[in-house]
């Protein structure tokens, strides 16, 4: 293993990208998540866990906007989300997402996935972000696939291109939302690898996640949620052998 997949992280020297202060939702009537509090450093990796329904996906589409919050201050990099489209614009071109699903386009071909953004939101140049593109398809060793389209793929292989596509826009945070939960068994590894080989370049991730395995070996922080809260939050050393919450000793008997 190496210094950076440690589960230590020392925080003293840097100062936060993700700041939720206060932060509450609503649905409707239906609070779905209260007093979030958290503070994410710059090249930290926190894995989100806890039962369905807890509000594990709400929490991490307020961070790019894609749900929003109605109490509290959700700050990244430095910009506060508010409705202002401009602030909207530049946090999700520094927050990259990777959904269950993958959300590929599926008329487009795998390159063209992954220039689309490049192109019409960052104006690149077509032969730059074809370039980029190939660099990343290259990355997450796909190369060969990049004429074909989406449905021609398998889960596995759709995964690793949507981790492409949005590592072509040079995100600054990755937010994963159960990755791997839609894949075949024998698939999960090679997109905990693609995630692994980031997380030692140093990529700031949030990534809910079930996968203890990967969170015992690249997570630096747990966070456990229930009912629209952060129950409890630890190394993942102290989280998996101590828990102290209750629900969350529960949860792991379960899962475990
Ligand atoms: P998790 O990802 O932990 O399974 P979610 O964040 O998806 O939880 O959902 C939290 C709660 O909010 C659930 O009770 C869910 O049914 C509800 N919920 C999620 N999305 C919506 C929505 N768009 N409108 C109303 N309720 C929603
Ligand atoms: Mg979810």
């Amino acid at each position: 293993m190496t210094e950076q997949t440690a589960n230590t992280f020392d925080a003293s020297s840097s100062e936060p990208i993700i700041e939720i202060i206060d932060m509450h939702k609503w649905y409707g009537d239906f609070h779905v998540l209260s007093d979030i509090n958290l503070s994410v450093e710059r090249g930290e990796r926190i894995v989100i866990c806890g039962p369905s329904g807890s509000g594990k996906s709400t929490l991490i589409r307020c961070i790019n906007r894609l749900e929003q919050h109605q109490r509290g201050k959700i700050i990244v990099d430095n910009i506060e989300l508010s409705n202002d489209l401009k602030n909207i614009e530049k946090i999700r071109a520094e927050v990259g997402m990777v959904f269950q699903h993958f959300n590929l386009f599926p008329h487009l071909t795998i390159l063209e996935n992954l220039t689309l953004g490049p192109i019409w939101v960052r104006k690149e140049p077509k032969k730059e972000a074809e370039e980029t593109a190939m660099y990343y398809l290259n990355k997450v060793q796909i190369a060969e696939q990049a004429k074909k389209y989406p449905g021609q793929l398998s889960g596995g292989q759709q995964q690793r291109v949507a981790i492409a596509r949005s590592l072509c826009m040079k995100p600054k945070v990755m937010l994963f939302d159960e990755p791997t939960s839609a894949l075949d068994p024998e698939m999960v590894k090679e997109v905990l690898d693609v995630m692994i080989d980031l997380a030692q370049e140093g990529m700031t991730m949030l990534v809910v996640s079930h996968e203890m395995g990967f969170a015992r070996s690249v997570a630096h922080r747990v966070l456990f949620m229930d009912s629209g809260q952060i129950v409890e939050q630890n190394t993942p050393e102290e989280f998996f052998h101590n828990p102290q919450n209750e629900r969350t000793q529960k949860f792991l008997s379960q899962i475990l």
